[in-house]
């Protein structure tokens, strides 16, 4: 059964999150999803708005919470420094020898992948899993990235961690666009509140 890594910031997770993870789950018969907070994303070192690891692991764990197919893995938080993918997906090919390995990712992500770091070395052990992200167009992904990914329709979703980190800035509620717990988590350390 399929092995899937949904890597990202997660600063905060938020519903969009949980609806592309469930729906590429259920799209490809996933067993496993392993959400792994970054612990830098190579595009985000200097983000002043980045939330401490420790809280977006907590953040994480608390969203997927209830979810059987859904675990939070702390690799790339304990492995420190910039996350490369490529690092973890190699980490995950040692330990789960021979497991159909696969990457998910929102739209946005797929238009970058190329630049990512030795993407070719990332697509011999893993393949892609694509939910489509509104602004993003899929068209432009090279052949040889097309041939190993799989494009899972789901419903747009028009949500962000930006919007959501902008709404608490500005004291706007964001109740329901991120898990409750999540929420409560938020408030009560005060993340985001600028
Ligand atoms: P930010 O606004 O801070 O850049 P984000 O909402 O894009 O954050 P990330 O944690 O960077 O969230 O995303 C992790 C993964 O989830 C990425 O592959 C991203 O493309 C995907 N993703 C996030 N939101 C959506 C969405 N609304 N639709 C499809 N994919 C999404």
């Amino acid at each position: 059964m399929p092995l899937a890594l949904f890597g990202g910031s997660f600063n905060p997770p938020h519903v969009g999150h949980l609806a592309v993870a469930e729906a590429c789950a259920d799209a490809g018969g996933l067993d496993t999803v392993l959400w792994m907070p970054a612990a830098t994303a190579p595009h985000k070192q200097d983000d002043p708005t980045l939330a401490s690891a420790e809280d977006r692991l907590e953040m994480v764990r608390l969203a997927i919470q209830g979810n059987p197919r859904f675990e939070a893995s702390d690799l790339e938080i304990q492995r420190g420094g910039v996350s490369y993918t490529l690092a973890t997906v190699r980490r995950l090919a040692g330990r789960y020898p021979g497991e159909d390995l696969v990457v998910i990712l929102g739209g946005d992500s797929l238009n970058y992948f190329p630049s990512w770091r030795n993407p070719h070395g990332i697509l011999e052990l893993a393949r892609l899993m694509v939910y489509r992200r509104p602004g993003s167009e899929l068209a432009n992904a090279p052949d040889w990235v097309r041939r190993r990914t799989t494009v899972v329709d789901g419903i747009p979703l028009h949500l962000s961690s930006t919007h959501i980190r902008n709404r608490i800035a500005q004291g706007q509620t964001v109740r329901y666009l991120i898990p409750e717990a999540v929420r409560q988590l938020v408030e009560a350390k005060g993340l985001y509140q600028m």
